[in-house]
Order: structure tokens, then C-alpha cells, then sequence
């Protein structure tokens, strides 16, 4: 039935049933239990079923769910989540968005910064990824995954992340350049050498809006609630996706209120969309900014880190382990070993995933609300898998 009736795109999907999930636990409907080390692709900070955020959107859904389009009525849950995030931004930050997803962020941003700048080249790096709607899907550098979807975006240039000599090629002419802080999807590349700095710099020099992706890095996944903290940095447009929700559909832009405003005129209602920031989502959402900060997960989440790169780094059979807090990569120095070590996981009850363009590594994403514990438990089993390879 699964692969009959719902639309495939992957020859090899887990497949695995879920019946019920709690915690950083998956559970099969014969009882079979699965350790959730990806968070649904950097979704699930807080876990499956937060009682906060469950609590949340109960009493939402009992309020009211979809009144009207984006932006017309004024809808509390809204409000409050904006204000909320907000206050953990920049104050240049204090204007936001929402949507429904991160492609939908960085498309709302590209929109953005073009209507803004009156300019038209974007420009975004190798092996990033923002996203599959037509807009993002030509900011992606991989000519496999577009060749038979074009024509895409004119006007877009491709740059190697890090290399500081290619920022020249940011022009007077370029209306935004779109960068992930830290590359997710390109198996977890790290800035070097005070690459962002360098790319913040070079884009004022030159009037071109800077936006960062944090769908995937935001949130707290890092070690900080968002990722550029770490760097000294502060973009033109930030765009937020995934853990924002806190399990439900929400994505966001934020940017200053003078640059959000380019949407209100000429033409006006410059960005459009039905269920963006449904208030459901957002009530979710604020339940999980509160929670995170009240529970205190983000400040643990470098001593987990450590403790998972040690661990696994330790076994010979791994490369290498990189990453950022609790976004890591696990190469395995090669495709196959690869896909051989996340099969023999998935059996030993451990989900892990692949990255969109590093078929050498695996990645590991826990909710942060992962215990000390259950790393090590987690990390005997993974040991035990990788002896057997
Ligand atoms: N940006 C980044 C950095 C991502 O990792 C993703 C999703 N993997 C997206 C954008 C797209 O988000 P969505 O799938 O919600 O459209």
C-alpha cells in the first residue's frame, strides 16, 4: 500500500512503520523500538511528544486552526511567536514572515532581497542545499538534480564555500548571496578562516543582502540558538525552518522591518500564502522556544556533542566524525561501507540518515533533549554494529 499509493522518491525508502513516538523513541506497531538519532532531519529538538508543545497545540487546535490567509487577521499565536523570537535576534532582526516550510523561507527571502535591492543575480555555494521548489532548486550547485527541470533562475552564479577569493565575484550587480553557516546537507562543512566574516563584509562592500539558511542549523541544533552567533556575524535575512515549529509545519524570514516592508508596495502583497504561519504551528513553536530555553537543552548540547564525536571517532572503522554540535557527520571513508554500516543500524534498532551530497558519511542529528545515557547506550550499539562491518 505504501508504495502503491503514496508518491515515491527514493528506489529505497527506511520503510519502516511507526506507530507511536515518544521521546528520542520510535516504536514499530509490534513494539519495536527505534532510536531516533536524526530528529526527522533536524526536526525534533525537543523529542517526540513534548507535553509542552503536545499541551500547546490541544488547546490551539481547540481555539481556532486556519481563519484566513497570511497577514490579514490579527492572530495571537502569531504575535506572540514573532515577539518571542525576535527578542532572541539582533534588534536589526525584528520583522518576520512565516510560512509553511524552509523552501518557501529561502524563496520568500530570494523574493525579498530582489524586490529590495532592484537587482537580480543571487548567488549560493557548492554542494548547499535550500530547498526543491524551482526558485531554491537553481541555487543548488548539483546539475543532476536540475538538468530535467529546466529552465530554472537565470542570474545565479555558484561559489566554493570558503574560499575567500571567490567573494570578489560578489558584485554591485548581485542582489543577495544565500549561505547555509554551517553546510548541512554537503555532509556538515564547517566555515574556515573567518569565511563569514569575509562573505558579511564582502556584501556590504557591495550593497548585496546577505541570507543565511538556518532551516537546518537554527533552533539550538549547534549550540547556540542560531548558528551565525558563533561566528560574529548577523545577516540581512535570516531563514528559519524545521525545529522552529517544534514537530508542526512552520518556516520563517526575518529581516528589518525597512527591508520587510519592500513586500507591501509594488506590487503590494509581494509575497503571498494560505497557511503560512498557522496558528497552530506557531503555538507549537512558541511551546518549543520556551521550552528549550527553560529546560536549558541548548547550553548541553556541546558537552553531547563531545561526548558522541569521542565515542564514535574512537572506533577504527570511521574516517572521521565532523560536525557542530548536534549536527555530525560520520564518514565511513566510503559509499558503500556506508550504506552497509546505516543498514546493519537500522537492524539494530538505531535510525541514522544520509546526507543529500556526501555519500561517504551518515549523519547523526539526536533531538537534543538526548540524555547522557542513552549516548552511551546508543554509542555501545553503533560500536557493536561497526566491529561486525
Ligand atoms: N535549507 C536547508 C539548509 C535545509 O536543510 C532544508 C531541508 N533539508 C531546506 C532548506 C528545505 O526545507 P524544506 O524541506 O522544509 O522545504
Amino acid at each position: 500500500m505504501f508504495l502503491q499509493h503514496l508518491a515515491q522518491t527514493s528506489p529505497s525508502p527506511i520503510s519502516i512503520e511507526i506507530e507511536r513516538a515518544e521521546g528520542i523513541y520510535l516504536y514499530a506497531p509490534d513494539g519495536t523500538r527505534y532510536t531516533d538519532l536524526i530528529a526527522g532531519v533536524s526536526v525534533s529538538a525537543l523529542g517526540h511528544g513534548h507535553p509542552r508543545v503536545v499541551e500547546a497545540v490541544q488547546r490551539q487546535a481547540a481555539r481556532y486552526m486556519h481563519l484566513m490567509v497570511y497577514g490579514e487577521y490579527v492572530q495571537s499565536p502569531q504575535v506572540l511567536l514573532a515577539q518571542r523570537l525576535t527578542a532572541l535576534l539582533p534588534s536589526s532582526l525584528s520583522n518576520v514572515y512565516f510560512v509553511n516550510s524552509g523552501s518557501e523561507a529561502n524563496e520568500g527571502a530570494i523574493k525579498l532581497a530582489k524586490r529590495h535591492t532592484g537587482r537580480s543575480e543571487v548567488i549560493a555555494f557548492g554542494s548547499a542545499y535550500h530547498g526543491s521548489t524551482q526558485g531554491v532548486l537553481s541555487l543548488m550547485d548539483d546539475e543532476d538534480y536540475k538538468r530535467n527541470f529546466r529552465p530554472l533562475l537565470p542570474d545565479i552564479q555558484h561559489l566554493a564555500f570558503n574560499s575567500i577569493a571567490h567573494l570578489e565575484r560578489i558584485t554591485a550587480r548581485t542582489a543577495c548571496v544565500v549561505a547555509e553557516p554551517i553546510q548541512a546537507e554537503a555532509g556538515v562543512i564547517v566555515p574556515q578562516n573567518n569565511f563569514l566574516q569575509a562573505l558579511q563584509k564582502r556584501c556590504k562592500q557591495v550593497g548585496a543582502l546577505l541570507i543565511l539558511d538556518e532551516v537546518q542549523t537554527g533552533m539550538g541544533r549547534t549550540g547556540t540558538f542560531f548558528a551565525f552567533e558563533k561566528y560574529g556575524i548577523v545577516p540581512d535575512i535570516l531563514t528559519l525552518a524545521k525545529a522552529l515549529g517544534g514537530g508542526m509545519p512552520l518556516g520563517a524570514f526575518v529581516a528589518s522591518q525597512a527591508i520587510m516592508n519592500s513586500l507591501l508596495h509594488n506590487p503590494t502583497l509581494g509575497h503571498i500564502t494560505t497557511f503560512g504561519g498557522h496558528p497552530v504551528s506557531c503555538a507549537a513553536a512558541l511551546a518549543a522556544i520556551q521550552s528549550l530555553i527553560d529546560e536549558g537543552w541548548i547550553s548541553q548540547v556541546e558537552q553531547k556533542s563531545q561526548r558522541i564525536k569521542q565515542r564514535i571517532a574512537a572506533h577504527a572503522k570511521v574516517k572521521a566524525v565532523r560536525g557542530e554540535g548536534l549536527l555530525l557527520a560520520v564518514d565511513m571513508g566510503s559509499a558503500e561501507r556506508c550504506q552497509t554500516a546505516m543498514q546493519q543500524l537500522l537492524r539494530a534498532g538505531i535510525v541514522v540518515d544520509t546526507f543529500l551530497f556526501c555519500p561517504t558519511a551518515f549523519r547523526i542529528a539526536p533531538p537534543l533533549i538526548i540524555t547522557s545515557a542513552q549516548i552511551d547506550e546508543v554509542c555501545d550499539i553503533i560500536g557493536a554494529v561497526m566491529d561486525e562491518l
